[in-house]
């Protein structure tokens, strides 16, 4: 039986298994099923009277294990899966279910009533097992078998004339692989599951594998949710406005995100192994409950891992989430909770009447967007930590979009941290360079110097750039600076910037350049409605700005990053 064709449909998928059972995802990836694991917070709490026969009631915890999952990682701003695997186990004697051992003494007193349940097939409970009859790893933990039968009916679909005469709403069924191998096939003498597998429009399940030890019998039950046709068409995209309902919760993640952050909970948890609720509570000094909820929030949103032991960071969280990391968004997570969301809050207004809403925000109007917002040394040093986080992140492609290896002296107008001017000197050890900023942000660079790098090739100068005269380079450097300026003040800095230029000098621009329909990429179309003053462009937009300065050759790379990379040499010379 060639299983291949049928898990190879799966290569290309989002498989999750929604199950933490280690038996379930042994199973699955020994036949080399690539799949993420997100267990199922269904409680299963359905009430068994109800059920006509014991593995209805296994089926339907099964489906409504995989349903939850789906429908959680639809709310999250993770890619949605294709496909959500559930599955649950129950122990039937004499058609009734047992219930699941609660400690050592009741697994034993269990065990010697009914010789199942409560013990390992594939450990020291199999010399318990007279015989199986069924599948064998269904009693392991999964009915692998007929699971690749109902993956084959998703990805397979029998002929028209076969669909006629079957009753099904969606799936048609396949009792064997034959028509899916490479011509290698095995007869299969799966009567017995035709009547015991039934569909449902949602979705499928199954039942079967039933081992015998005397009077006991277990039914594990498999529930797949496929989120895609045959046509590749999303079905629950027509079903479901789950795009929308992504976007409508999206402030509820980010806002979860945000505090859990401020809370330096991802610090907490770094390096440590998993703590509880009610340990991190005590430690960050806030309630066990609502921990817990912004906890769970964190482990449905990936950020977090959640297992019996408790709570862990998972490798983003740490890489990105803890406050001192190297590639940490940290501070720009902090700028987006206190700056950005007050003004993204007056959003309605600031469309209204088309003008920023820092009055509305804050209690006061800006006129000069920086030198308002430095008022203070800690807003002044948060707003770095942002802006350092994402130059940390992009410096690297920003400076290797082009061979700069021919300037020996660049200006980083509105450098900052020097984050860039860093990464500069680093990969062109030729070069020196510049940062010019405000005086509120030079008199706190020292806080963001790289440790153990020569840093003699990057000068640090303060002045407005709008006012006072600009250092001399053959390279200046606007990075993060044109989007945020009307009109009238970008005139006044590139005519500033052009004049200065001596021949061969060169202008190196780094934004997030928007596709000319100016929809993409939506992060910076999005960003675009905070800063009614200054407006994110096109490539061809950039590229006319610049001429109109006497800027020639203009050379745009799109890195693939958070910020791209523009290039222009003053006219009459050639780059
Ligand atoms: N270039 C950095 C980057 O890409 O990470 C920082 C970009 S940040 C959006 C804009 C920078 O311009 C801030 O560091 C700000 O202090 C600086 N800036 C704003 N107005 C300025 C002015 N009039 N003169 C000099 N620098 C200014």
């Amino acid at each position: 039986m060639a299983l291949n064709p049928v898990l190879g449909k799966l290569v290309s998928k989002r498989v999750v298994l929604a199950s933490a059972s280690p038996r379930r995802q042994e199973i699955l990836a020994n036949v080399g099923l690539r799949f993420e694991v997100v267990p199922s917070w269904f409680k299963e709490t359905l009430e068994k009277s109800s059920f006509a026969a014991p593995y209805e009631y296994a089926m339907e915890t099964a489906k409504q294990k995989a349903l939850e999952v789906a429908n959680r990682m639809h709310i999250k701003h993770l890619r949605t899966p294709d496909v959500v695997i559930g599955a649950d186990t129950i122990v039937t004697v004499d058609e009734q279910i047992l219930e699941k051992p609660v400690d050592k003494q009741d697994a034993y007193r269990m065990l010697s009533k009914d010789k199942a349940g409560g013990y390992g097939i594939q450990a020291l409970g199999g010399m318990l097992v007279e015989y199986v009859h069924g599948d064998f790893l269904n009693v392991v933990g999964f009915p692998l078998n007929h699971f690749c039968k109902k993956l084959a009916e998703l990805y397979y679909p029998p002929l028209k004339h076969n669909i006629q005469h079957k009753k099904y709403d969606s799936i048609p069924s396949v009792d064997t692989f034959e028509n899916l191998s490479d011509g290698e096939s095995e007869s299969s003498n799966s009567t017995e599951h035709k009547d015991a597998s039934k569909l449902d429009s949602s979705g499928m399940y199954s039942s079967e594998a039933i081992y015998n030890s005397e009077t006991s019998s277990s039914v594990r039950t498999g529930f797949m949710v496929p989120l895609e046709n045959q046509n590749g068409v999303s079905e629950s995209a027509a079903k479901s406005p789950s795009k929308i309902l992504e976007l409508m919760d999206g402030f509820r993640a980010s806002k979860a995100l945000f505090v859990a952050s401020k809370l330096k909970i991802f610090d907490h948890l770094k390096d440590k192994g998993p703590l509880k609720a009610v340990n991190i509570a005590n430690e960050i000094g806030t309630s066990v409950c609502g921990t817990e909820r912004l906890l769970d929030a964190c482990a449905a949103l990936g950020l977090l891992e959640k297992t019996t032991q408790g709570y862990s960071n998972t490798d983003s969280a740490n890489t990105y989430l803890t406050s001192d990391g190297e590639y940490s968004l940290y501070g720009y997570i902090i700028h987006s909770n206190d700056h950005l969301w007050p003004l993204f809050t007056n959003l309605e207004s600031a469309v209204k009447e088309g003008s920023r809403q820092n009055h509305r925000a804050f209690g006061k109007k800006a006129d000069d967007l920086f030198k308002d917002y430095y008022h203070s040394q800690e807003v002044t040093q948060r707003f770095m930590a942002a802006m350092h986080s994402i130059a940390h992140l992009t410096a690297k492609d920003v400076a290797t979009a082009f061979d700069l290896s021919q300037f020996k002296s660049a200006c980083d107008l509105g450098g900052c941290t020097g984050a860039l001017a860093h990464e500069l000197v680093r990969i062109y050890p030729n070069l020196k360079v510049t940062v010019f900023d405000l005086p509120e942000v030079i008199a706190n660079t020292s806080y963001f110097q790289p440790s153990g790098q020569h840093t003699a090739p990057v000068t640090f100068v303060s002045g407005d750039f709008f006012k006072d005269s600009l250092p001399e380079a053959d390279l200046y450097i606007l990075s993060r600076v044109l989007h945020d300026w009307p009109d009238e003040k970008i005139h006044l800095l590139l005519s500033k910037i052009s004049a200065l230029c001596k021949p061969g000098s060169a202008l190196l621009v780094a934004e997030i350049v928007l596709d000319e329909q100016k929809t993409h990429p939506p992060r910076a179309v999005l960003q675009s409605l905070s800063m009614t003053e200054g407006k994110q462009r096109s490539g061809s937009e950039y590229k006319q700005l610049l001429e109109k300065y006497g800027f020639t050759n203009v050379q745009i790379k799109i890195t693939g990053n958070l910020l791209d990379a523009v290039l222009c040499i003053k006219k009459n010379l050639s780059f």
